[in-house]
């Protein structure tokens, strides 16, 4: 007699198209095929002679045993289940049966087991990339496994801040589970994380839908639901879930967090456990490996067991992990006071702490990165002492002269109003408005994108400075004498403007050459540049 095999096959989530080549292969292969009535039809276009064994979903059991008594026969059985039959599939409990009977690999049927598309993989593929990082699988189906012992996975699934796919998470009679659930991630979880529901992916009836863990009870969830859970960095664009690589997020002030830009990560600073080969640098020359227990150890560092959830996230509940991400933003003594004090300066070094990266800039502004889970912490602290705090990026910016040690200060409270109104708002690209409160202009007002200067009948604009570059310009002088009533809501119209009409990324001055015209003022052609040799720089 020839010796019989067990083919147990993962068929993936249930279009052909997502099914390997060896499973369709294996199941043309077999003498008779086994599994769950519903699986059967999804397979049925690849059926040809084999003999068809239906059972009912909950007869698991005796699905195994017929199986391994049919290969006994010397049979070649198909055992099908969806997705990976090693994922809460068949190929356990065969073996299951095979050991009871005392079955070796040696002498015994053959086995050969087939993987799958899991549901995870297959409803991750449809909600964008929400896995990507350490991820776990739980099924809340309290069938085979005690609730409490559930309860404890799901618990420390989501204290370790593991992507979570919940398996069987409801059926007709079983609903508690999933509500139960979403309680214990509220613990440990902001509300709006993201969140995936995937029923009958890849299947006639499919259905996607991406919530959040306040919200996923709001929606349908069933027996061929799969949940997909995100982590602490998980977000979503363009309505896809998407978990980045590493956690190292990049925030600026009252801006929400972002990530890291595809240029800024992977580098070994943004994100030290990526993509290096657990190499450690050594004295910047050899690299040598890093220990196992070097990696936990640094792991274990940045779980921070003590402390509570940052203001930041918007629950109260301890946590475990706390994310520490990069935050920057700019630090000046006012916007017209150039003076810092010492208290300012010694404040500074100890609410950011050595480890944090100071830039002194062109615009007069101390650049502060630093890696924080608790920003509130330190600009609160900045801004007790008197300091003024300021987003950065591509945001408004606005420059002003000391007024000549605040002597000139008939317009400053213009300058103020415009900063509380359009400072710090998000624009195309970083957009800088340079005022000066005389003539003199000596902080070069019109070298800015937007320039205005104070004179005693009123208050010049210049609109689009080129302020690097060969072919620099000053910007064009659009009008002359506006009225102390009307120089803040103009210039607010302008930005508005730019911030409507730019394109990502343009500048302001190409914007003007490009649209025109700007409230009124029309773009005049920069005269031909003379070509100047180079006397240094070469
Ligand atoms: N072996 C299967 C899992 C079987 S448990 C696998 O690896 O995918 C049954 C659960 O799997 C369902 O309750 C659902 O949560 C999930 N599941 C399986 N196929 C699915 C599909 N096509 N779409 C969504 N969820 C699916």
């Amino acid at each position: 007699m020839e010796r019989g095999k067990l083919l147990i096959i993962g068929f993936g989530p249930g279009s052909e198209q997502h099914m390997t080549f060896r499973a369709k292969e294996a199941i043309l292969e077999s003498d008779s095929i086994i599994g769950y009535s519903t699986y059967v039809d999804l397979i049925r276009p690849l059926i040809t002679k084999q003999e068809i064994v239906r059972t009912g979903m909950t007869e698991e059991v005796s699905r195994a045993q017929e199986a391994v008594r049919q290969a006994e026969t010397g049979k070649k059985v198909a055992v099908i289940s969806s997705g990976d039959s090693g994922v809460y599939g068949m190929a356990g409990l065969v073996y299951e049966v095979l050991i009871e009977k005392g079955w070796q690999e040696e002498t015994g049927v053959e086995v050969e087991i087939i993987p799958g598309i899991s549901a995870i993989n297959s409803c991750g593929s449809l909600l964008g990339a929400p896995i990507m990082h350490d991820a776990c699988t739980i099924s809340l189906s309290d069938h085979l496994t005690p609730w409490e012992l559930i309860k404890k996975r799901v618990d420390a699934a989501a204290q370790a801040d593991f992507v979570i796919a919940l398996y069987n998470p409801r059926s007709g009679k079983r609903t508690k589970q999933i509500v139960e659930t979403q309680k214990i991630l509220l613990n440990y979880r902001s509300p709006n994380t993201p969140v995936g529901l995937v029923k009958s992916a890849y299947r006639e009836r499919e259905h996607i839908v991406i919530t959040d863990l306040a919200h996923m009870l709001n929606h349908e969830i069933g027996m061929l639901t799969t949940v997909i859970i995100g982590n602490n960095s998980t977000f979503i664009y363009d309505g896809k879930m998407i978990t980045p690589r590493g956690y190292q997020r990049k925030y600026t002030l009252n801006g929400s967090d972002q990530q890291l830009k595809p240029h800024e990560r992977l580098k070994r600073e943004a994100e030290p456990w990526a993509l290096h080969g657990g190499m450690e640098e050594e004295r910047g020359e050899v690299e040598r490996p890093l220990s196992s227990r070097m990696l936990a150890e640094e792991a274990l560092q940045k779980l921070n067991i003590e402390t509570k959830v940052s203001d930041k996230a918007t629950h109260e509940k301890d946590v475990v992990f706390q994310q520490e991400d990069i935050f920057e933003f700019a630090v000046s003594p006012g916007i017209a006071n150039k003076k810092l004090t010492p208290l300012q300066m010694m404040t500074l070094a100890e609410a950011v702490g050595e480890e944090a990266d100071l830039e002194y800039t062109p615009d007069h502004v101390i650049k502060v990165s630093v890696k924080t889970a608790n920003p509130n912490k330190i600009t609160k602290r900045l801004s007790d002492v008197g300091l003024l705090l300021l987003p950065i990026g591509d945001v408004v910016n606005i420059k002003a002269c000391d007024f000549c040690d605040g002597e000139k200060a008939e317009s400053i409270p213009q300058v103020e109003e415009l900063g509380q109104r359009i400072g710090g708002m998000t624009v195309p690209k970083q957009l800088n408005i340079g005022f000066n409160g005389c003539g003199m202009a000596c902080y070069g007002a019109p070298t800015n994108d937007i320039g205005i200067i104070y004179r005693k009948k009123g208050f010049d604009l210049f609109l689009g400075a080129k302020t690097t570059g060969r072919n620099a310009h000053v910007g064009q002088l659009v009008a002359e004498g506006v009225e102390q009533e009307r120089i803040v809501d103009l210039v607010v119209k302008v930005v508005n403007d730019y911030k409507a009409r730019g394109l990502p990324n343009e500048r302001f001055h190409k914007f003007f050459k490009r649209v025109q015209e700007i409230e009124g003022f029309h773009y005049r052609e920069v005269p031909e540049q003379v070509v100047v040799d180079m006397v240094c720089g070469d």
